[in-house]
């Protein structure tokens, strides 16, 4: 599936340039969380392999929030980037909502403003672009021809980076979703009985044997280091594949379909607002 599309999206990019638009993906990271860097280095590995150029915007977790408005105000004037990715959750003294509204909504590659959200809620498909996590888990299950309509989904966390939206996009394709966070009760059982389980917590390989039953499809979204510096998910993926039917590895699953999906945002973002020498 990433192979076609990244063909597809190579494409796009040689077409752009022959036009002499660079597609231009800026990453803002506040911070040094792990799982950020992880995404940062592979959306970055990702972008430059398709030919989307890439800048690199770090700051420290003493930032303020008029520093960030700042920032992202200059990546919205600048000709070059057609798309901005901020990572997120933002420490807890900068207002996440007043940073993610000031982004240009042609260059919200990631829908994180409130139009792009809420196109996700009312199941708009003209306005903005999907967030490329859940829009990846979405698009897994698509390609393994997994028929939703009337079935138990559990999403396990519910941030609005991704398990509320991954949980509207799954009720748009008619199954029956449940979220789950941190006050719920009797966790294990409730997803011991989804047909599909899509977890995104951030706790390194929490979810185990007690959580999967046989026939399952597991979606597994957390990126994190273990306590041996290793990178792994929120699944205990060994656990997992002795009793479900399907699992995503981490690395290489759902982060690996998220960073081409971001690409392809890019480039039509490049599309649409065109850059220098268009
Ligand atoms: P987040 O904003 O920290 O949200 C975590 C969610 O999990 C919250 O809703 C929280 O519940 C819930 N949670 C935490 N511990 C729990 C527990 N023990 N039992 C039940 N629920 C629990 O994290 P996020 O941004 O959604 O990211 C989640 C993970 O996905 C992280 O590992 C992150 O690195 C990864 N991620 C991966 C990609 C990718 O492309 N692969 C993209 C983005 C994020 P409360 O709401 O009750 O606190």
């Amino acid at each position: 599936m990433v192979a076609k599309l990244n063909a597809a999206i190579k494409e796009e990019v040689r077409l752009l340039r022959a036009r002499n638009i660079l597609p231009g993906l800026a990453i803002v990271r506040v911070g040094e969380r792990e799982g950020d860097i992880a995404y940062q280095r592979g959306a970055t590995k990702r972008c430059s392999s398709l030919g989307v150029e890439v800048k690199s915007l770090v700051l420290p977790t003493t930032v303020t929030q008029e520093e960030v408005l700042h920032v992202v105000d200059s990546l919205n004037e600048d000709a070059s980037i057609h798309g901005v990715l901020l990572l997120r959750p933002l420490p807890k003294h900068i207002d996440d909502e007043v940073i993610r509204n000031r982004l240009l909504p042609a260059k919200d590659v990631d829908g994180i403003t409130d139009a792009s959200i809420a196109a996700v809620f009312t199941g708009s498909i003209n306005v903005g672009f999907p967030p490329c996590t859940p829009q990846a888990c979405v698009k897994i299950l698509d390609h393994y021809g997994v028929d939703l309509k009337g079935k138990r989904v559990v999403v396990v966390g519910r941030s609005l980076v991704v398990g509320r939206p991954v949980a509207m996009m799954l009720l748009g394709k008619n199954a029956t979703v449940t979220v789950c966070h941190s006050g719920t009760k009797n966790m294990s059982a409730l997803c011991r009985e989804a047909d599909v389980l899509v977890v995104a917590i951030g706790k390194a390989r929490m979810i185990d044997q007690d959580y999967f039953s046989p026939g399952q499809m597991v979606i597994d979204v957390g990126i994190n280091e273990d306590e041996n510096g290793v990178l792994c998910g929120d699944v205990n993926f060994t656990d997992a594949e002795k009793i479900v039917d399907a699992v995503t590895p981490v690395p290489g699953g759902v982060g690996s379909v998220t960073t081409t999906l971001l690409a392809e945002h890019v480039t039509q973002a490049a599309k649409c607002i065109g850059g220098r020498g268009a």
